[in-house]
C-alpha cells in the first residue's frame, strides 16, 4: 500500500482517525487490540459518544410530547438524525425514513405490514444464497403462513450471484426480490441496481438489506430505485438498538401500521383509532433516543471522511490482506468476488476455525469465527466454519501483517 506519512493512496490518514476510536487503544493479552469484527459491529467514535452522553447529561427529555425546553431540544436533536439519513441514503423525504431497531427489524417490518397485506397462496418471494439469516427467516415465516413459495438465487464458486438463473426465478407471482447489497459472510458487493431493474420488469418489489454496504459505500436509494432498503446503526460506528428502514412513499402509505402503540396514533377512541402520517404511522411507543442521536454523529463521522474514500482505503486494504492471505500454504479464502467489500473469510486445512480464532485472540486479534448467521452459505461451500476479518477504514496494512504472523502461529501450534 502507498502512503505518505500515515495518509494513504486513498486520501485517508488513518492515524489521525484511530485516533478518534478509544477502544483501538487497549491491548489484549499483552499486545495491541487488533478489531477484525467490524462486520458484527463497528467500534465508535468519540464523536458519537459525546452525543449520546451529552444527550443524557444535557437534553434528556422524551420527544416529540413536551413542549418544555428539554423536550424540544431532543425532538429537534433526534429528527436531525432523519434528515442525516435521507441524506446519508439520498431519500427523497424525511417521512421516507423509519426509525427501527436495526436490519433485523427493517426486514421485519416490511415482512409483517407490506408481506402480510400482498402476499397470498401461490405468490413467491425471491431471496439468494448468499443472505444473512434475518433475510431468510422472515420470509420463510411470511412464505409459512401464506403457502406461498420461497425461491433461491443461486452462486458460483466465488460467491457471485448467477443472475441467468435469477431471470428464470423472475415470474408473474413474484412478489418481492430481497436480497443483500453486501455480504457479511463473503464479502461479495451484489449488482444491486441490476436486480432492481429485473424485478421491477417483472412487477416484483424489492427490499435491499443494507447492513454491510452502509459502512463500506456510498448508497443511493434514488439512483438503485430500491422499494426499501435498511441499514444497522451500530454497523456504521453507531450504537445498537438503532437502524433505518427506507421505503418509497406510496408503498409506505399503503402499509398498515406495525406495532400500536403510542406516537403512532393520531386519535384514539375506544370505537376506532385513526393513525399518525408516515413516517410515525411505523414508530410506536419511546423510541432509542440517545441512539437515534448517536446514529446521526455517526453519520456525520463517515460522511466528514467520505464515503468514496472510505470506498478506496478499504478497497487498497482487502487487496493487500487478499494477497498476504493467500500466500498461508493451506489457506482458502471462502467469497472471491470481483467486486468485493472489505471481508476476508477463509479456512485453512485442517484446522478448525475455533481454533484459529482462539490463537488469534491470544495475539490480540479480534476475528470472528462460525457461521456468521449464514448457514446455507457455508453449506454451499461445504465448510462447516470459517474465519471472518473484516475491515473498517481505521484498520491498516500493519494491523493486516499482525494477522498473517498470528496464523503463521496457529499452523505452528495445529501444524
Ligand atoms: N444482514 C446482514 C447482511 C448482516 O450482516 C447483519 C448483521 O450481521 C444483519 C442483516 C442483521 O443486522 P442486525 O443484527 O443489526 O439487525
Amino acid at each position: 500500500m502507498t502512503m505518505a506519512g500515515s495518509v494513504t493512496a486513498a486520501g485517508i490518514d488513518v492515524e489521525k482517525i484511530r485516533e478518534d476510536f478509544p477502544v483501538l487503544k487497549q491491548t489484549i493479552h499483552g499486545k495491541p487490540l487488533v478489531y477484525f469484527d467490524s462486520a458484527a459491529t463497528a467500534q465508535k467514535p468519540f464523536a458519537v459518544i459525546d452525543a449520546i452522553r451529552k444527550f443524557h447529561e444535557v437534553d434528556c427529555a422524551n420527544i416529540h410530547r413536551g413542549v418544555h425546553e428539554l423536550s424540544q431540544r431532543s425532538t429537534a436533536a433526534y429528527e436531525e438524525t432523519r434528515s442525516k439519513a435521507r441524506r446519508f441514503l439520498n431519500a427523497r423525504n424525511n417521512s421516507e425514513i423509519i426509525f427501527v431497531r436495526g436490519t433485523t427489524e427493517g426486514i421485519n417490518l416490511v415482512v409483517s405490514s407490506w408481506g402480510r397485506r400482498n402476499v397470498r397462496e401461490g405468490d413467491e418471494i425471491i431471496i439468494s444464497a448468499m443472505e444473512h439469516h434475518s433475510n431468510i427467516v422472515p420470509w420463510q415465516m411470511l412464505c409459512e403462513e401464506r403457502s406461498a413459495k420461497l425461491r433461491v438465487i443461486p452462486m458460483n464458486d466465488r460467491g457471485e450471484l448467477i443472475l441467468e438463473e435469477y431471470e428464470k426465478l423472475l415470474n408473474p407471482r413474484t412478489r418481492m426480490v430481497a436480497f443483500g447489497h453486501v455480504s457479511n459472510a463473503l464479502g461479495t458487493i451484489n449488482p444491486a441496481r441490476q436486480i432492481i431493474q429485473m424485478a421491477h420488469r417483472a412487477g416484483a418489489l424489492t427490499l435491499v438489506d443494507g447492513a454491510q454496504a452502509a459502512p463500506h459505500m456510498n448508497i443511493d436509494v434514488q439512483a438503485l430505485d430500491s422499494d426499501f432498503y435498511t441499514f444497522s446503526g451500530h454497523k456504521v460506528f453507531g450504537p445498537t438498538g438503532i437502524g433505518v428502514l427506507h421505503g418509497k412513499m406510496r408503498l409506505l402509505n399503503a402499509m398498515p401500521p406495525y406495532q400500536g402503540g403510542g406516537d403512532m396514533i393520531r386519535t384514539v377512541t375506544f370505537e376506532k383509532t385513526t393513525y399518525n402520517d408516515l413516517p410515525y404511522k411505523f414508530e410506536a411507543g419511546t423510541p432509542n433516543i440517545a441512539g437515534g442521536i448517536g446514529l446521526g454523529a455517526a453519520l456525520d463521522y463517515m460522511t466528514g471522511i467520505g464515503l468514496d474514500k472510505i470506498a478506496a482505503y478499504e478497497h487498497e486494504l482487502l487487496l493487500y490482506g487478499t494477497e498476504a492471505l493467500s500466500k498461508i500454504p493451506g489457506l482458502r479464502l471462502i467469497g472471491t468476488a470481483r467486486e468485493k467489500a472489505a471481508v476476508l473469510s477463509f479456512v485453512i486445512d485442517g484446522i478448525h476455525p475455533h481454533d484459529i480464532g482462539t490463537v488469534l485472540d491470544r495475539q490480540g486479534i479480534a476475528v470472528r469465527t462460525g457461521h456468521h448467521c449464514a448457514q446455507p452459505v457455508m453449506d454451499w461451500f461445504h465448510v462447516p466454519a470459517t474465519t471472518r476479518a473484516s475491515l473498517a477504514f481505521y484498520n491498516t496494512a500493519a494491523e493486516i501483517d499482525a494477522l498473517v504472523a498470528g496464523l503463521h502461529k496457529v499452523k505452528e501450534v495445529f501444524g
